[in-house]
């Protein structure tokens, strides 16, 4: 149980902010995240990890000489938003480029790619290493959709020592990709973690059991089996390492034995008495061999064996020295560069003056009310769609729509007292959204929720033709950034239904409340029927047989979301008020076949 809190939904940043307090000669807290104390004196390629909160010491534990130049931090488990990793980068990059590196997880690379869209229309070089390690969570024939877990730390390592020594972005990146290529990790889990706040934990197993591939988000083994001795644990996981050795690998290797945040050193130097001797037995030279914490998933209790098979151009960069708040090896040369100078500034928005027609400012009133429509239908339902991600996902869904939605909420109303039409305030709404929601989801409905203001403009109310075309943006912007296809178990499985029923009665004729209400309701269905599918996409696809028999968390949000806001779009400008009052009974307000 995590004990120690304020208001749960500000644990990160409190923590973040007390983290930077405490080593503030190594760190210093920029929007977004934290960069190093000294700018270097030279310009060098700005090595920034990144992820959510929740993981101590990786990542911002790892700010420091010989490793990363900064970290995004997102909430727990949760993507930092693109606006953070855009923030991060500026406060970090010296003139050399900036690489993002860190695992693979659709939240992150969408996040983290939309940042480098707006850094390299900039002129900034800019690149993303992608650490995929985990060999439980996909294939070998599927490297590349397997998640990152403890394999960050060595993948990082090595980049940060490469930069330090001043290599240039090209062999920062390359050596970063032939480093995460060459990285193995199997974990176990043996308990669950708690969100601060949550009274219980994500998952827990029967005693005795073990879940065997694990995650670092809190989400189960993929395969539960017996507890095992420690000496067969360790013979398992050092096992299923060796049988994915790399080919043509040396027989030198980075070996982490990680503890993922409650299970004991003195546990995991019992198990390291067995995993070592089988190693060296194999044949293996250990070379600077971790026992200990490095990535962590809150409390859960568990661990994972990460393995990177060395050569000549890689073991002296995870050797070479590093001095970081959490990590210290070495003798690292003190920091030449000057200090930074602490702002104020967030490099964001300056006051812009609103240009929009009377019927537009009408219709943004009318967006406004939607937003809070949908904002208490959130509230309401974040618990149930936490515990539907938990199933097989993160358990962030409610969370991050909570996040999501009342930093919206709050965007949209301040638009619209500075005059705002509703294309400027739902753009603010979308930006508000992703930046502070963060995770899979955030981003999706930020950049569909800018899409819509885009396709509505500031100068006239949508008719219902119009509102077909808002609807379609919506959704054709989603599909562009997730990628996701009918029945890869998503929210694109309710929105696709919703968006053709709409454009189809409204095509028809159809008055447009009537419309949006029959494809709130086939969306509703839609969303429902998603329990019956195998998630091909997100953070549930490792887990996906766990997930059958639960329908799709954003799916399910998805079309709640949009039977609210529906009658506050479709009502004639300047009735915004008429509309169902909170307590009618609106279909989807409970996301069907959420389990306990
Ligand atoms: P995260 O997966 O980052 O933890 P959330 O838990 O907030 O984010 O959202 C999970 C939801 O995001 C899933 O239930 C699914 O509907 C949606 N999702 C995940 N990946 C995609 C994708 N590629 N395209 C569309 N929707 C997606
Ligand atoms: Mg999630």
């Amino acid at each position: 149980m995590t004990k120690i809190f304020n208001d749960p939904s500000d644990f990160a940043e409190e923590a973040l902010a007390g983290f930077c307090d405490i080593h503030s000669d190594l760190v210093r807290q920029v929007p977004g995240g934290a960069v190093r104390r000294h700018r270097p004196a030279q310009p060098k390629v700005a090595v920034l990890a990144g992820g959510g909160s929740g993981h101590y010491p990786a990542f911002a534990g790892l700010i420091g000489q010989g490793f990363a130049d900064g970290a995004v931090v997102g909430n727990i488990f949760t993507s930092p938003s693109a606006q953070q990793a855009y923030a991060v980068a500026k406060a970090a990059e010296s003139g050399a480029g900036v690489v993002f590196t860190y695992g693979n997880y659709a939240g992150d690379v969408m996040n983290f790619g939309m940042a480098s869209e707006r850094l390299a229309a900039e002129g900034i070089a800019v690149e993303n290493v992608l650490v995929t390690d985990d060999i439980a969570s996909a294939p070998p024939s599927e490297a590349e959709k397997r998640r990152g877990i403890a394999g960050d730390f060595t993948v990082f390592k090595i980049m940060g020592a490469a930069a330090e020594n001043g290599a240039d972005l090209t062999e920062v990146v390359r050596l970063g990709r032939k480093a995460n290529g060459l990285t193995r990790t199997i974990g176990s889990a043996f308990a669950g973690c708690t969100f601060p706040g949550a009274g219980s934990p994500l998952f827990s197993l029967p005693h005795g059991q073990m879940g065997l591939g694990l995650g670092i988000h809190g989400e189960p083994g993929l395969y539960d089996t017996t507890l095992p001795s420690a000496k067969e644990l360790g013979q398992e996981l050092v096992t299923r390492l060796l049988a994915e050795a790399p080919e043509g690998a040396g027989m030198r290797a980075a070996v982490i034995l990680n503890g993922l945040g409650s299970t004991k050193h003195e546990e995991l130097f019992v198990l390291w008495g067995t995993v070592a001797p089988l190693l060296r037995a194999a044949g293996y030279t250990l070379v600077m061999p971790e026992v200990g914490e490095l990535v962590t998933s809150l409390d859960m209790a568990g661990v994972s064996l990460t393995m990177t098979w060395l050569d000549e151009e890689l073991e002296p960069l995870w050797t070479a020295p590093a001095e970081t708040p959490a990590y210290r090896r070495g003798n690292a040369p003190r920091e030449a560069g000057a200090l930074h100078v602490d702002e104020t500034s967030d490099g964001g928005a300056d006051l812009v003056a609103f240009v929009a027609t009377p019927a537009s400012r009408d219709f943004a009133g009318a967006c406004v009310a939607a937003l809070e429509a949908a904002r208490s239908w959130i509230h309401d339902a974040e618990e149930q769609l936490g515990r539907m991600d938990a199933i097989a996902g993160d358990g962030d869904h409610g969370r991050g729509m909570v996040r999501g939605i009342d930093a919206a909420a709050a965007a949209a109303s301040l638009t619209l007292g500075q005059g705002a039409g509703a294309g400027d305030l739902l753009a603010a709404a979308g930006d508000a959204w992703a930046d502070k929601a963060g995770g899979t989801s955030g981003v999706l409905w930020g950049a569909g929720l800018r899409a819509f203001g885009k396709s509505v403009g500031n100068s006239a109310a949508p008719d219902a033709l119009e509102l077909a075309s808002a609807v379609t943006a919506f959704a054709d912007r989603i599909v562009q950034l997730g990628k996701a296809e009918t029945g890869d178990k998503t929210m694109v499985d309710a929105l696709l239904p919703f968006v053709e029923t709409f454009s189809r009665l409204v095509g028809e004729g159809q008055p447009a409340s009537k419309a949006w209400e029959e494809a709130a309701l086939h969306a509703t269905e839609a969303a429902a029927v998603t329990a019956d599918l195998l998630p091909l996409k997100g953070r549930a696809r490792p887990l996906a047989e766990k997930s059958l028999g639960t329908p799709d968390p954003g799916a399910t949000s998805l079309a709640m979301v949009f039977t609210v806001m529906g009658p506050h779009f479709t009502a004639a400008p300047g009735s915004a008020q008429a509309v169902p009052g909170r307590d009618q009974a609106i279909p989807g307000r409970e996301p069907a076949g959420a389990q306990a």
